[in-house]
């Protein structure tokens, strides 16, 4: 037998978090499925210093624990470890299958966040948990006095290679161009350490070592000279996935994996809404992962109260 909700919400990130938290105030039977813990990608981030309210930062688990007791004050039912394998539609219900159970709705939140990247090179897979890591937060200390190479130019390599700079002896930021995509306050601080150390028009061909790592190889984008890099520890920041592939043909992607929505953030199904880093969009924030949980929850809201 399916247990059933009024509204069920997969992933238990910022968005999802928020979205539950929504529901139940607004009165819906809500049961929010969590692949792992409540938290999401915060969880890997040292320092956040851009969500309001905060003017000294917070660490990302700090921030996530706070919005995940808020979302259980409200009686939001979390299940953790419990992965979505696939979703169906059939009379105006959606059946939601994990490993362990079955699950019926009227509406749905997915607000399955993405994974981190892979260069896709030589060495990387190999090497992975043997200096390779896709977690400063996670990985960071057992680099301690060593010299690490971060990889991409964007807000997650330049946050996570300052805070790595705390901790470790050498940061080398390698970036495929000569300028970078992070947030100029960041790029300003990363820029006076004196711990870290741009090697630009740089892309990453291959990781080397015996045991663990000992080196990463880079080629020259312009010259095309390849020059290996002598590193104990390699954190790799070079964009995200989303997590979409048990949504089949509910939902419309671009060319990237991203959902289609549309304002209300709603797809072509009805009754399924997108929220957070998830959702095809132009900021991917805490900040705005919470005002697309808001918001879906409040349109399935309504979408409930009509189907009830
Ligand atoms: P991102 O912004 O997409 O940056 C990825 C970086 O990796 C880019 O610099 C890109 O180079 C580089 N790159 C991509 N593929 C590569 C490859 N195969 N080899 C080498 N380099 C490669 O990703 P992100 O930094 O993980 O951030 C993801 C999202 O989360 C963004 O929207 C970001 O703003 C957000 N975020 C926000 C915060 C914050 O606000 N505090 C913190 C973390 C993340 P190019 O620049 O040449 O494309």
């Amino acid at each position: 037998m399916a247990e059933f909700h009024e509204a069920i919400i997969i992933g238990g990130g910022p968005a999802g978090l928020t979205a539950g938290i929504y529901l139940m105030r607004a009165g819906i039977d809500t049961l929010l499925l969590e692949k792992v813990m409540p938290g999401g990608t915060p969880l890997n981030t040292w320092h956040i210093e851009n969500y309001p309210g905060f003017p000294e930062g917070i660490s990302g688990k700090d921030l996530m624990d706070r919005f995940t007791v808020h979302a259980k004050n409200t009686g939001l039912l979390i299940k953790e470890f419990s992965e979505v394998e696939g979703i169906s539609r059939k009379d105006e219900r959606f059946t939601i299958k994990t490993s362990e159970a079955i699950y019926e709705s009227i509406g749905i939140v997915i607000a399955t966040g993405t994974e981190p990247a892979k260069m896709g090179i030589p060495g990387e897979i190999e090497f992975l948990g043997r200096g390779i890591s896709y977690c400063a937060t996670c990985d960071g200390s057992f680099f301690r006095n060593l010299d690490v190479a971060v990889i991409g130019g964007g807000d997650a390599a330049i946050e996570e290679g300052l805070s790595l700079a705390n901790i470790v002896k050498k940061v080398y930021v390698i970036h495929r161009r000569d300028a970078l995509r992070a947030q100029k306050i960041i790029q300003d601080r990363a820029f006076r350490n004196s711990k870290m150390e741009f090697l630009w028009n740089k892309k990453p061909v291959e990781i080397g070592g015996k045991d663990q790592v000992e080196y990463i190889a880079v080629e020259d984008t312009k010259t095309k000279e390849r020059t290996e890099v002598k590193v104990d520890g390699v954190f790799v920041y070079v964009g995200a996935k989303p997590n979409t592939s048990f949504l089949g043909d509910l939902v419309d992607r671009d060319e990237a994996g991203f959902v289609l929505t549309n304002e209300a953030l709603s797809t072509r199904t009805n009754g399924l809404y997108i929220a957070g880093d998830v959702r095809k969009k132009t900021l991917r924030q805490i900040s705005t992962a919470v005002g697309d949980g808001a918001l879906a929850a409040v349109n399935l809201e309504k979408y409930i109260l009509e189907k009830k």
